[in-house]
């Protein structure tokens, strides 16, 4: 069959080599239009091993011509890619809000937006790839330089595929690696479209994205003996195998996880600022369905009914419903698997002693809502920090409120969890603000604003939720090159 055919029935197809194929099988797996129950937002090619083999031997073919390019050559194929994709930026955006269900007037554009930036900034920093001289005495010349690893395997989850997408590429492709990408088969679509941008200005083989099940294509290239460097971001679970994989071959592994991360909000916050800071924290537009999301909110005792009455009022004027409204703020949770999760810790908490759902709770089973999977903004109160529900990540529109006297029992609460990822604190006092965020876990803090991670900063997660940095320069050195020691006697 042809391309052309395969895109008339709503069929994407993988890049291997510079070429769009199917699996050998020829079959293809299907990807959810979310905000629209059994309906489809296309297909993709149910790989396996095979097709594996074969991306990661065309992604090492074209590994030494793609690392000996000056790097501004290859900083200026993204300065390229990003040209590119701002002026599609509607079209990119279409497509995200179709197979992720997220609103395009408040996330789906906004995301594509970032995605043109983060080629920017990495294809700015492409000279900085550099190493260092060490004085050894004038008869040495020691020095060191940052090379490549070689193919690099990128492995990304549904809840951000355009971005997360462009930052493994940027960050492998930058310093001369090359890449296997493999998205999420819950939401590949905007990534593939991303892949087909950047083919217009890649060699073949430079970028290669397999599409699959997890525990097929992705466990393949986790196993695949030519892979030097395993770049992942996705749940805690699956990044314990991943790093078991690492460990087999001892190759390099960098693991961006999940979180379930901390909002302390002062006394001296009690105002509209900070209960829209605490909203944007909690991902709400996103349908909370993001890592750094703050899904725990500490209000301080002495402000708690007053500032929760605000931020109640505030979330009952979120419009949630058809994403691609340009009115809509709030849409649809990725698919029927991740809705009955997000459901069941909300059915679940319901029937606690002393949990009271302050606003949303259980979805709508009539009425437009009820025709995708939404789920409307829900906060618990009087829950425990010890459940479920403020101890496992829910990655759904659900916020717990706990109150709190004592600063240090704040920051002890708010630390006393397996994850580490980001925080919010809140305050007018800039040296408690300054103080509780030298004192929380977490890998990625605010104050005083609940805004997400901008290109240039280092990000990753403190405990379970990570290990290694990237999205800036120092984290793209860190994570995607090794450093060679050369020493010349000069007295030879
Ligand atoms: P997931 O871990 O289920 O899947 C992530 C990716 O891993 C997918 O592409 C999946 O197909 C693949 N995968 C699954 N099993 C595999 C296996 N055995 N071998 C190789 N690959 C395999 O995560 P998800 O449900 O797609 O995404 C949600 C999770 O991602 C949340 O926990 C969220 O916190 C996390 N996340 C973290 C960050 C971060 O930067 N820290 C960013 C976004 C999402």
């Amino acid at each position: 069959m042809t391309e052309s055919l395969h895109k008339s029935i709503g069929q994407e197809l993988m890049l291997i080599d510079g070429q769009w194929v199917g699996a050998d099988s020829g079959e293809f797996l299907p990807v959810e239009n979310p905000a629209k129950k059994g309906t489809e937002a296309g297909q993709v090619p149910r790989a396996g091993k095979a097709e594996v083999d074969r991306a990661v031997l065309a992604a090492q073919n074209a590994f030494p011509a793609w690392r000996d390019m000056p790097a501004r050559e290859r900083g200026k194929a993204m300065l390229k890619i990003a040209d590119a994709l701002e002026a599609q930026v509607e079209d990119f955006a279409r497509l995200y809000t179709l197979e992720t269900g997220n609103a395009i007037a408040t996330q789906s554009r906004g995301e594509t937006m970032l995605t043109a930036d983060m080629f920017r900034y990495f294809g700015g920093v492409a000279s900085e790839i550099k190493g260092e001289v060490v004085p050894l005495g004038e008869t040495l010349l020691s020095y060191s330089r940052r090379e490549p690893l070689g193919v690099v395997a990128g492995i990304i989850p549904w809840n951000a595929p355009l971005a997360l997408g462009a930052l493994k590429i940027t960050m492998a492709l930058v310093p001369g690696n090359t890449l296997v990408l493999k998205p999420s088969v819950e939401a590949p679509l905007t990534a593939i479209k991303l892949a087909r941008l950047c083919a217009e200005f890649l060699p073949p083989g430079v970028l290669n994205v397999v599409t699959g099940k997890g525990s097929e294509c992705g466990q393949a290239l986790l196993d695949h003996p030519g892979i030097a460097k395993l770049s992942f971001t996705g749940s805690t679970e699956v990044g314990q195998r991943i790093m078991q994989a690492a460990a087999e071959r001892i190759i390099p592994v960098s693991l961006e996880l999940g979180g379930k991360s901390p909002q302390i909000v002062f006394p001296d916050a009690n105002d509209d600022e900070t209960v829209q800071g605490v909203i944007n924290a909690m991902r709400f537009i996103r349908q909370g369905q993001s890592c750094t999301a703050g899904s725990r909110l500490f209000l301080h005792a002495s402000i708690y009914d007053d500032f929760l009455g605000r931020l109640t009022e505030k979330l009952k004027g979120l419009k949630i419903g058809d994403p691609f409204d340009e009115t809509t703020q709030m849409g649809a949770i990725v698919n029927r698997n991740q809705y009955e999760t997000v459901c069941g810790y909300i059915g679940e908490t319901l029937k606690l002693p002393g949990a009271n759902a302050v606003i949303g709770g259980m979805p709508p089973e009539t009425g437009p809502l009820s025709e995708g999977y939404f789920v409307e903004p829900t906060i618990f109160s009087g829950v425990d920090n010890e459940w479920r529900i403020t101890k496992e990540e829910v990655f759904g529109p659900v916020l717990t409120v706990i109150p709190w006297e004592d600063e240090t029992e704040a920051i002890q609460m708010s630390n006393d969890t397996h994850y580490g990822l980001s925080a919010f604190i809140f305050t007018r006092d800039i040296s408690k603000g300054l103080k509780t965020a030298q004192a929380v876990e977490s890998g990625f803090v605010q104050v005083n604003q609940g805004l997400g991670i901008v290109p240039g900063q280092s990000y990753g997660g403190f405990k379970q939720s990570g290990i290694g940095r990237e999205w800036s320069l120092e984290g793209m050195l860190e994570s995607f090159t090794r450093r060679k020691s050369i020493t010349v006697n000069l007295a030879y």
